[in-house]
C-alpha cells in the first residue's frame, strides 16, 4: 500500500560525502506515516535501548542526483539510496549508525 514510518536522521552520504538530514523509511512498525526526529521519543517499540535495523533513505545532493540521471535517464526524487541502522537510547532516537551503501545499486 506504500505506507511506512520514517526517521529523520543527520547522516553523511556514503557516496558523495555530503552531510544533511535525510528521511529513512521503514515498514517494521505500524506503517502509519509516523516521523521520528533525532532526540525525540521513539514510539515504534517499547524499548529502552536497542537498534532498529536497516532503514532506507536516499541522498538528493547534486552529485547523487546526477548519478541517477546518468544511470536511469531521469530524476526519481528518491536520490541515491542507502541504508543505516537507528540507535535507540533512553527510549529516544539517538541517531544513525552503520551507514552503508546499497550494494545492489553499485
Ligand atoms: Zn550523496
Amino acid at each position: 500500500m506504500g505506507m511506512f514510518d520514517s526517521f529523520m536522521l543527520k547522516v553523511k552520504c556514503p557516496y558523495c560525502g555530503e552531510e544533511g538530514i535525510i528521511e529513512f523509511q521503514t515498514k517494521q512498525f505500524d506503517c502509519a506515516m509516523f516521523v521520528w526526529n533525532e532526540g525525540e521519543q521513539f514510539t515504534g517499540m517499547n524499548i529502552e535501548k536497542g537498534i532498529v535495523e536497516e532503514v532506507y533513505g536516499g541522498c538528493n545532493s547534486g552529485e547523487c542526483n546526477n548519478w541517477q540521471i546518468k544511470r536511469d535517464g531521469y530524476k526519481s526524487g528518491f536520490g541515491r539510496q542507502f541504508y543505516c541502522d537507528v540507535q535507540i537510547i533512553d527510549k529516544r532516537v539517538n541517531g544513525a549508525i552503520n551507514i552503508r551503501k546499497d550494494t545492489y545499486l553499485n
